[in-house]
C-alpha cells in the first residue's frame, strides 16, 4: 500500500517538528518516527538556545565564538544566518507558548551569557509546545513506531520512503513530493553517550545508501560532564551551564586540574575539557562539585537535574558527583546549502543529522537547537517558493517494489549494536591514534550484519572511521594521538 503526503519529515525532535509546523501552511505533512514522539534527544536538552538579545551582547561576539570554537572549519554565512536568524527563532518559540527566563545562561566556549533557557529540562519543554502546537494542525499526521527503511530515489529524485513498522515485518511506501531528513544524531554508536537509543546514525545510512557523501562526520563532541553511571543504555548529562555558574571539576584528591590544560578551566570548549577529563580518569575518578555554591540558588535553577540525581542517591548541594566524559553530539552529517537542500533533489535534512557547516570542526554550546529551527525555516521558505512555482509534480511510485530486508531478532540486534558501540568507543573515542582507527574498521567489517538496522549502524561507523583516518592531523573535536595515552 502506498499512502501519499506532500511532505514526508522523518523524525520527531525539535528540527523534525519545527519543520512539520511550517510547512503546514503549504500542503499535507507526514511526521514518521522510530518509538514514540517524545523519543528524541531534544527532550533531554537542558542547557538552552543561544541567542544575542541582551543589549551588552552582539552578533559578532556571537559569531566569533562559533567560528573558533569551530577550529576555523565553520561555513561562515551558515554561522551568520543562524547568529542573526535567533531572535526570530527564540520569538517563535515564546509564539507557541514556551516561557524563557529573563536572564541567559552562560556556557563554554561563549563570551557572553547568551544561553536563554525556559528550565534546566529546556529541550523536553521546547518539545512538549511543538507537539501541541503541531498536534493542533489538521494538515499534519503522525506515524509513532514506524521507522524509515530507505529513501526511494528514482529518476534521480527522492520520492519518499519506505517504511515499517516496528512491530510489524512488511514494508510500506510513502510517496512524498519532498522528504526531509530530521533523524538525528549518532551517539548510540559509541559504548557511552548521551544519545537516546534510537540515536544511531540511521538519517546518515539512508543518505549514503541513497547515494549522498557525508561531510565532517569524524567531528563528533565528546561532552565532558555526564553522571558516570549509565541507565537505560546512555548517560545522565550533567549541564554546561553548571559549570556557568560556578561549578568546579576535581578529581580524586579534590583539585582542579583543567588549567594544567587551558586558562579558561571549567569554561573551555567541550573538546578541552573532556580530553582533560578523559586523561585524568586514567589516575582514578573525577567529579562535578558544586557545594561551594548557594544550596538555594542551585535548587531553584536545576530541580530537574537534582530530581534525577537522587535516583542515584545524590545531591548536587551536598555530595561530589561522579563524571565521566561521553559521546554526545555529531557536528557533520548530511551535507546541505544555507536552504536545507542536499545534493539530491526533493531531499532535505535538517538538525543534527544535517551538516549545515554552522559547526565546523567542534560545536559551540546551544548552537544545535538553534540550527534546528532557523534551518527549518529556511527549509520552509524555499519549498514555499516552490509552490508559488508549481515546480513539483505529482508523484507516483507505484511501480516501484520494496527493497528486501532481512529482520533479525531485536536481541541479535541490540547485541551488534552493543558490539559496534564497544569497537567505536575504544578505538574510535576522545583520543585516537591511526593503529586504533585500522583495528576498529577490521572489526567493524567481520560483525555480520544481515539485519538492515544492524547493517545502518555498520555503514555509518565504518564512514566515521575512513573520516578519520583522512584527517592524520587533530582539528577540533578530532584529536589523533600517536599513541592511546
Ligand atoms: C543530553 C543532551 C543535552 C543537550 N543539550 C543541548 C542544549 O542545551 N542546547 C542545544 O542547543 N543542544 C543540546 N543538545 C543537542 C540537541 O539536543 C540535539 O542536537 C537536537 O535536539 C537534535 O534535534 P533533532 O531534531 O535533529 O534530533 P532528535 O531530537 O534526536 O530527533 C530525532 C528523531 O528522529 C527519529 N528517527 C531516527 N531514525 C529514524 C528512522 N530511521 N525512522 C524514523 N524516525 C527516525 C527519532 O526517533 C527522533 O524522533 C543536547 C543533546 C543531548 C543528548
Amino acid at each position: 500500500m502506498t499512502k501519499q503526503t506532500d511532505y514526508l519529515i522523518i523524525g520527531s525532535g525539535i528540527a523534525g517538528l519545527a519543520t512539520a509546523y511550517f510547512l503546514s501552511e503549504l500542503g499535507s505533512v507526514l511526521v514518521l518516527t522510530k518509538g514514540e514522539v517524545r523519543n528524541t534527544n531534544t527532550y533531554w536538552a537542558q542547557g538552552g538556545i543561544a541567542g544575542v538579545l541582551a543589549k551588552d551582547d552582539n552578533f559578532e561576539s556571537h559569531i566569533e565564538d562559533t567560528l573558533r570554537t569551530g577550529a576555523g572549519h565553520c561555513k561562515e554565512a551558515a554561522v551568520r544566518q543562524i547568529v542573526f536568524g535567533a531572535p526570530k527563532a527564540i520569538k517563535f518559540l515564546k509564539s507557541i507558548d514556551l516561557k524563557i527566563e529573563k536572564e541567559p545562561m552562560l556556557e563554554g566556549g561563549h563570551s557572553k551569557a547568551r544561553v536563554w533557557r525556559s528550565s534546566d529540562f529546556t529541550g523536553r519543554d521546547i518539545l512538549e509546545v511543538l507537539i501541541k502546537a503541531t498536534q493542533k494542525k489538521k494538515n499534519i499526521s503522525f506515524l509513532e513506531k514506524t521507522e524509515a527503511v530507505e529513501l526511494i530515489v528514482d529518476e534521480g529524485e527522492c520520492k519518499g520512503a519506505f517504511i515499517r513498522n516496528e512491530e510489524e515485518e512488511k514494508m510500506e511506501k510513502v510517496a512524498a513530493k519532498n522528504t526531509i531528513l530530521a533523524t538525528g544524531g549518532l551517539g548510540q554508536l559509541f559504548g557511552r553517550t548521551t544519545n537516546t537509543l534510537g540515536s544511531g546514525g540511521d538519517g546518515l545510512a539512508l543518505a549514503v545508501n541513497a547515494g549522498l557523501e557525508l561531510q565532517d562526520i569524524e567531528f563528533i563532541q565528546f561532552h565532558p560532564t555526564a553522571l558516570a553511571v549509565s541507565s537505560n543504555g546512555r548517560h545522565f548529562l550533567l549541564s554546561e551551564v553548571l559549570r556557568g555558574m560556578g561549578a568546579k571539576i576535581v578529581n580524586s584528591r579534590g583539585e582542579r586540574f583543567l588549567k594544567k590544560f587551558d586558562p579558561r578551566a571549567e569554561l573551555a570548549p567541550r573538546d578541552l575539557v573532556s580530553r582533560a577529563v578523559y586523561v585524568e580518569e586514567l589516575t582514578g575518578p573525577v567529579y562535578l562539585d558544586m557545594r561551594h555554591i548557594d544550596p538555594g540558588k542551585v535548587r531553584s535553577k536545576f530541580p530537574n537535574i537534582q530530581k534525577t540525581l537522587k535516583e542515584h542517591d545524590l545531591d548536587l548541594t551536598k555530595d561530589l558527583i561522579p563524571i565521566t566524559p561521553v559521546a554526545h553530539y555529531a557536528c557533520g552529517g548530511v551535507p546541505t546549502d544555507l536552504h536545507g537542500a542536499t545534493q539530491l533533489p526533493g531531499l532535505y535534512a535538517v538538525g543534527e543529522v544535517a551538516c549545515t557547516g554552522v559547526h565546523g570542526a567542534n560545536r559551540l554550546a546551544s548552537n544545535s537547537l538553534l540550527e534546528a529551527i532557523v534551518f527549518s525555516k529556511a527549509i520552509s521558505e524555499t519549498l514555499e517558493k516552490s509552490v508559488l512555482m508549481d515546480a513539483r509534480k505529482n508523484v507516483n511510485i507505484d511501480s516501484l517494489e520494496s527493497p528486501a530486508v532481512v529482520i533479525e531478532d531485536i536481541n541479535q540486534v541490540k547485541a551488534y549494536g552493543k558490539r559496534i558501540g564497544q569497537i567505536m568507543w575504544e578505538n574510535v573515542g576522545i583520543v585516537r591514534t591511526a593503529e586504533g582507527l585500522a583495528k576498529a574498521k577490521k572489526e567493524i567489517i567481520t560483525i555480520p550484519a544481515r539485519d538492515y538496522r544492524v547493517q545502518h549502524r555498520q555503514l555509518v561507523a565504518y564512514k566515521i572511521i575512513e573520516a578519520c583516518q583522512a584527517r592524520p592531523q587533530s582539528l577540533g573535536a578530532h584529536y589523533m594521538a600517536k599513541e592511546i595515552i
